[in-house]
Parts: structure tokens; sequence; C-alpha cells
């Protein structure tokens, strides 16, 4: 199967070996039963890149409520006593 894409990531062409920054076109080739796909430059795909490749979309980066997060230095020590002889 053979699609567009926008590379996610930097990948290289494989058969230029070509880096391709990540949001550029790439063409993707996927067999079933390989799990790795193969990658085409535009140069190397032999076809143009299609108008309608939709720009790549990357989901904003959400950062973690860290306000309540009390850090170790600000919790007092916890004696440690495994046991006790007096008792
Ligand atoms: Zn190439």
């Amino acid at each position: 199967m053979r699609t567009w894409e926008r590379a996610t990531r930097d990948v290289t062409c494989g058969y230029c070996r070509k880096p391709i920054g990540r949001g550029e076109p790439v063409l993707v080739r996927r067999i079933a039963s390989v799990h790795r796909a193969f990658l085409r430059c535009p140069t190397c795909a032999g076809e143009p890149v299609p108008t309608t490749l939709a720009p790549l979309i990357v989901p904003a980066q959400t950062s973690g409520d860290f306000s309540r997060v009390t850090p170790a230095s600000a919790t007092p020590a916890r004696e440690w006593t495994p046991y006790r002889d007096d008792e």
C-alpha cells in the first residue's frame, strides 16, 4: 500500500539516503507482512506529491500540573527502626 504522508519525525529516504525533515511529504509503502515501512523522498517516488496532502498536525504539548507536588526535600525524614531492644 502506497500513501503520501507528512513525516512525523526526521527520516531518511530509503533509496537515496536524503534526509527528510519533519513535516515534509514522504511516500510510505507498507507491506502487510512487514512491520517496517519503506520511505521514499519526492524525488525518488517517481510521482508528483498530491496537492491535497494535509499539513502535519502536531498535538499541543500539555504539561502536567506540578503545583501540588511536594518535593522530597520538603518532607520530614522518617525514622527507620527495624526493631528495638528495649521492648
Ligand atoms: Zn530519495
